[in-house]
């Protein structure tokens, strides 16, 4: 009997095993799984050097016969010659500008064997390729023909030993005083997309594009250091003043890892509708407030994500407070993130809780929705902008999302606009990333512009069919690889289901003509605009045109204008008259408000096809004393927006303080630009 029991019990326990899954919440597998990944690899923090071994599946899902296979080797642009360092050199880097190239700042990554099951020993078939730029000091890509093609449905393992040298910190990878992260730091075999490999060149402002699948990884380091990596912790085994951790990871396509002997352990339980998730929060000791802060704006962002785009269906997020200065603040790696604070930090500036909330972001914008960003980086560092701001506003109110307070306060959705404003228009969103003409024009627009011009959408079509069009976006895509294409097919029919439109930019379908409408107030009103959506996507999103309307005058004259005016000012007709300028060339459809004064406003519609537009009131006895482009502050894609608004009597004064709060803010957001990725 009790024998019988227990092998019952037994046989239900695999059973449960077998639906169970270590790293995610649910039992069945997410993702197509094309590759699994074994690593075993030996961490010395003094000489920066990581000793491995890597056992590579590959499952054939192309279709089509294979005869090579691409390899990412980051840490080999960290050599002068290399295309990331000319790069960063040339046009400065969302990193940083290197003049000189010590020893220290070196690094590499060797693959000193390489076989196949089946296959043979390809180490001498090594070549380096560069299919970006034909760099051939540029040692980022490495290709292994095969000695005979790998068949469709088939699976190929590959045997690697490899060495790396980490570089003191540089690009969220290497070394600081006696903290390590490995970011990039493994070969990691290309994407074949879209009938070919796709395998590009570390450059300067690119990250990654990789295949989903399974990681199983050893890390060996000193019996001080503590260790966060991608996945759950799997168990610790001890060996002479050395410790093995194991770590497993499933549907991710990248593994990262961080250690420290200064870290402390903060930990969290977030439950999702997927079932628990375990926050794990490694700080360093010298911020002793940072694990709760982290652990705190974890907890809201994730229920945020949740309610609105999706659940987070991974049984655990690891996030590593890295050390000051060692340029790994601010990283995303599957359900791995790296934040960013000081000692000094005060509650009110929320740089560490902006930085995790964009990082966790990540986990949906690339993680789970694993855009090729290399290629379409919108759609990751754009969409998870967006989503920054509307969850940081969501948390801290719509002003004061970055500075909290009482003086001073800015929000997330200024600081958006503030990068796009100060980016040149030298790039559209949809540009290669390694294309861009300079870091300032990739960073603007890929970010600040992209954020820019969705808030400017979801302000026309509403926010809950902008909400709806990314939660349908993420639920559809995740676990695969979408583009463009597919992010704003789903906008367009989340805005076709609703039916609703701003006012003024129903105008671009329903008026060819301008026209003066007193009275109504601007608001979501039903229109067939599919058109106008297109209409919107090819300038903001395809586009480099500058969106700039500006109120050019506002005048007031009598009807009699050659008779002496009388003293009663109240008893002859005026002609009152708005200038309002098309000075870029991207065409939207405006609103303006007028103000006259006897205290009434009006409001009319331009279609804001023509470079200019006048428009007059006859009133009598009353004369106009202002005018605004855009009232609601619908258009944050309006670049100027200093000159939508104009007054008969200039307020002087209010400029003044104005300019002196934004160089304020320039200060505070040109610190926080710089630190998150
Ligand atoms: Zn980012």
């Amino acid at each position: 009997m009790r024998k019988t029991v227990s092998v019952a019990l037994l046989s239900l326990a695999t059973a449960l095993a077998a639906q169970t899954s270590i790293a995610t919440n649910p039992p069945t597998p997410l993702s197509e799984r094309v590759v699994q990944y074994a690593i075993d690899a030996q961490i010395d923090p003094v000489k920066h050097t990581v000793d491995a071994t890597e056992t590579l599946a590959y499952r054939n899902l192309t279709g089509q016969r294979l005869t090579s296979f691409p390899f990412h080797l980051y840490l080999n642009a960290f050599q002068p010659q290399s295309t990331f360092a000319r790069e960063t050199a040339e046009g400065g880097g969302i990193r940083e500008v290197e003049r000189e190239y010590p020893e220290h700042r070196r690094g590499e990554i060797r693959i000193a064997s390489i076989t196949a099951d089946g296959f043979g020993d390809l180490t001498s078939a090594q070549r380096f390729t560069a299919p970006d730029d034909g760099n051939t000091s540029d040692h980022t890509v490495m290709e292994i023909p095969l000695p005979h093609p790998l068949e469709p449905g088939e699976t190929i393992t590959f045997h690697i030993a490899f060495h790396d040298k980490f570089p003191e910190s540089i690009a969220r990878n290497g070394y600081k005083r006696d903290f390590m992260m490995g970011g990039q730091w493994f070969p990691k075999v290309g994407v074949f997309w879209h009938g070919a490999w796709n395998c590009h060149q570390y450059h300067a402002t690119t990250e990654f594009f990789s295949d989903f699948g399974i990681y199983n990884v050893k890390l060996t380091v000193p019996e001080n250091y503590t260790i966060g990596a991608t996945g759950a912790s799997t168990g610790m085994t001890h060996n002479a003043n050395r410790k093995t951790m194991s770590f497993y990871a499933e549907d991710v396509h990248d593994f990262a890892w961080a250690a420290s002997p200064h870290f402390t352990e903060t930990t969290e339980t977030y439950l999702s509708s997927m079932g628990p998730v375990r926050i794990r929060v490694l700080a360093l000791k010298s911020h002793p407030q940072a694990g709760p802060r982290y652990a705190a704006i974890l907890r809201q962002t994730m229920a945020k994500f949740e309610q609105w785009y999706g659940p987070y269906p991974y049984k655990q997020i690891t996030v590593i407070d890295p050390e000051p200065g060692s340029a790994m603040e601010g990283m995303e790696y599957p359900t791995l993130i790296t934040g960013g604070t000081s000692w000094w930090e005060p509650s009110w500036l929320h740089i560490l809780e902006v930085t995790a909330e964009h990082e966790f972001g990540h986990q949906y914008w690339y993680g789970m929705v694993a855009t090729n960003e290399f290629e379409e980086a919108w759609l990751d560092e754009g969409i998870n902008s967006y989503t920054e701001v509307k969850v940081i506003e969501s948390l801290f109110g719509k002003d004061k999302g970055i500075l909290g307070g009482t003086y001073a306060s800015a929000g997330d959705r200024d600081l958006q606009r503030y990068e796009y404003t100060l980016a040149p228009d030298y790039d559209p969103l949809t540009r290669f990333a390694y294309q861009f003409r300079n870091e300032r024009s990739y960073g603007g627009i890929t970010y600040g512009k992209t954020a820019t011009a969705l808030l400017t959408l979801e302000g026309m079509i509403g926010e809950d069919t902008m909400r709806e069009a990314v939660h349908q976006y993420f639920m559809k895509y995740r676990f695969t690889h979408p583009t463009a294409d597919d992010f704003l097919r789903e906008i367009e029919k989340a805005a076709i289901a609703k039916n609703r439109v701003y006012h003024s930019f129903a105008h671009v379908v329903t008026s060819g003509d301008p026209f003066t409408s007193s009275g109504a107030n601007d608001s979501l009103v039903p229109v067939d605009f599919a058109p106008a959506l297109r209409f919107y996507f090819h300038q903001a999103i395809y586009g480099t045109a500058v969106l700039d309307y500006a109120v050019d005058s506002v005048t007031t004259q009598p009807m009699q204008w050659w008779k002496p005016e009388p003293e009663d000012s109240k008893n002859i007709d005026y002609r009152n008259t708005v200038i309002v300028h098309r000075k870029g060339d991207f065409i939207l459809p405006v609103t303006v408000e007028v103000a006259f004064d006897d205290g009434t406003r009006t409001r009319v519609w331009w279609n804001g096809a023509d470079r200019w537009q006048r428009f007059t009131f006859q009133k009598h006895g009353v004369k106009v004393i202002s005018a605004e482009v855009d009232p609601d502050h619908i258009v944050l894609l309006d670049k100027d927006r200093f000159n939508n608004s104009y007054r008969v009597t200039p307020h002087s004064t209010a400029a003044r303080k104005l300019t002196a709060i934004i160089l304020f803010l320039e200060q505070c957001l040109s610190q926080v630009t710089t630190w998150i990725v």
